[in-house]
C-alpha cells in the first residue's frame, strides 16, 4: 500500500508493507554513503538488515530514550558524517522510533544544509504519527522539541512486522494516537477498536491513521491551523505528562486527556476502547500540579485555551474555553 503525501515539491511516498525492511533497497536509493541511525533498544538486526542493502553504510547507534534528542547526539551523528566524507548527495536513514526519527531527521536537515532523509519507523507511535509530517527536533535547555526544523523525508517505509519485538506497553502507547485520530476523524476506525481484535487489525489501524494524518498535514504543512487537531487531548494530556511521577508514557497521558474532551454521551464508549487498549490508567493524580503544568503549556492563551472537543465520533469542534473550566471538567472526569 502506497500513501502519497502531496506537498508540492516536498511530496513523498509512505509505503506500508510487511517485510519491506528486507527489500528497502528496491524503494530507497542506497547506492551511496548512508548514515543508518538506530538506538540501543531497537533490535540490532533491523539496522543491519538495512545496512546490508547499502553501498557504503555507517551504522550509528545512540542510547535508547528521550535523552538522545540532544545536542550531544546531534553532534555525534554530524561527526560520523564528516569523518566518513559524506557529501551533499549522501543520505541518512532512521531505523527506530520517534526519538531516532526526530534526531536523525534534524541531522539530515542540517548537514550541508540538507541531505536526503528516509525514515523506517519501528514503533507503533512512529509508524502512525511521528514519521510523517516532517517535524524534526531535539530537546534543549530542558525544553522538549525546542530546536528543530520542518524537513520532509524523501520516503517512509513502514513494516508492521517490526512491531513483533515491541513491548506491549509501547504498542498501547502508539494506539493512543490512533484512537485520538479515530475520534476526531474516522468513525469506522473507532468501530474497529470497538468491535474487532486489535492485533489482527493492526495494519488497517496503521493505514487509516496515516491517511488521517496525511490529509491534515497536506492541508497545513507548517501547523498554522487545522493541524492543531492533532493536539486533541494534549492540553490535559501534557499537564498529566509533565506532572506525573508514575512514569506514564506520552500516549498513556494523551489517552486520559481525550476523555474530558469527549461529550458525555460518547464518553463510556471512549473509556471502554481505552480499557481494551490498556490505556485507562487512573493513577493518583496531583491536580494542582496538572493544572499548573497545563497552564504553562504553549497552547494556553491567557485565561483561555483552544481545545478540540468531540461530541460525535468522527467529527470535532475547536473551541476557545476558559482554562479553569477545562481543568475542572477534567478533574471531575478522571477522579477514578
Ligand atoms: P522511542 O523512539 O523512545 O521508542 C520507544 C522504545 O522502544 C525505545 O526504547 C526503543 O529503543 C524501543 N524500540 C523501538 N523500536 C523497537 C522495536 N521494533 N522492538 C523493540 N523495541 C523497540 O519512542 P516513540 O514512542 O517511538 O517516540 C517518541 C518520540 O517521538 C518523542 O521524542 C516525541 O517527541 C516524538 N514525536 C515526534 C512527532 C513528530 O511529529 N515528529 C510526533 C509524536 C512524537
Amino acid at each position: 500500500m502506497i500513501i502519497h503525501l502531496d506537498l508540492k515539491e516536498n511530496g513523498y511516498d509512505i509505503v506500508v508493507e510487511r517485510g519491506i525492511l528486507e527489500k528497502a533497497g528496491e524503494y530507497l536509493d542506497l547506492n551511496r554513503r548512508v548514515l543508518v541511525v538506530t538506538d540501543s533498544g531497537v533490535p540490532e538486526a533491523y539496522a543491519k538488515t538495512l545496512a546490508k542493502q547499502c553501498k557504503a553504510p555507517i551504522i550509528c547507534t545512540v542510547e535508547s530514550g528521550e535523552a538522545s534528542k540532544s545536542l550531544e547526539a546531534f553532534e555525534k551523528l554530524l561527526h560520523a558524517m564528516l569523518n566518513n566524507g559524506f557529501s551533499r548527495n549522501d543520505c541518512v536513514v532512521a531505523v527506530g522510533g520517534g526519538v531516532v526519527g526526530d534526531l536523525s531527521g534534524f541531522v539530515a536537515s542540517a548537514y550541508m544544509r540538507g541531505v536526503d532523509f528516509y525514515n523506517i519507523p519501528t514503533t507503533l507511535l512512529s509508524q502512525i504519527d511521528s514519521s510523517i509530517g516532517g517535524k524534526t527536533a531535539i530537546n534543549f535547555g530542558g525544553i522538549k522539541n525546542i530546536v528543530g526544523a520542518f524537513y520532509q523525508p524523501k520516503k517512509v517505509l513502514i513494516d508492521p512486522e517490526l512491531l513483533k519485538t515491541l513491548p506491549q506497553r509501547q504498542i498501547s502507547n502508539g494506539l493512543a494516537e490512533a484512537v485520538k485520530v479515530a475520534l476526531t476523524s474516522d468513525r469506522e476506525l473507532f468501530e474497529i477498536f470497538e468491535n474487532k481484535n486489535i492485533d489482527e487489525n493492526i495494519d488497517e489501524i496503521i493505514i487509516r491513521s496515516l491517511n488521517i494524518k496525511k490529509s491534515v498535514v497536506e492541508e497545513d504543512e507548517k501547523e498554522s491551523g487545522i493541524r492543531k487537531i492533532l493536539n486533541f487531548g494534549h492540553t490535559i494530556g501534557h499537564g498529566i505528562e509533565s506532572s506525573n511521577t508514575q512514569g506514564l508514557y506520552h500516549g498513556e497521558c494523551v489517552a486520559l486527556g481525550l476523555i474530558p474532551m469527549c461529550g458525555e454521551e460518547i464518553r463510556p464508549r471512549v473509556i471502554s476502547v481505552l480499557k481494551k487498549c490498556n490505556l485507562y490508567n487512573l493513577v493518583d493524580f496531583d491536580w494542582k500540579k496538572i493544572k499548573e503544568a497545563a497552564f504553562h503549556d504553549k497552547k494556553a492563551d491567557g485565561d483561555y485555551v483552544t481545545v478540540t472537543t468531540v461530541d460525535e465520533i468522527g467529527s470535532f469542534e475547536m473551541k476557545k474555553m476558559n482554562f479553569a473550566q477545562v481543568t475542572d471538567m477534567a478533574e471531575n472526569c478522571l477522579k477514578g
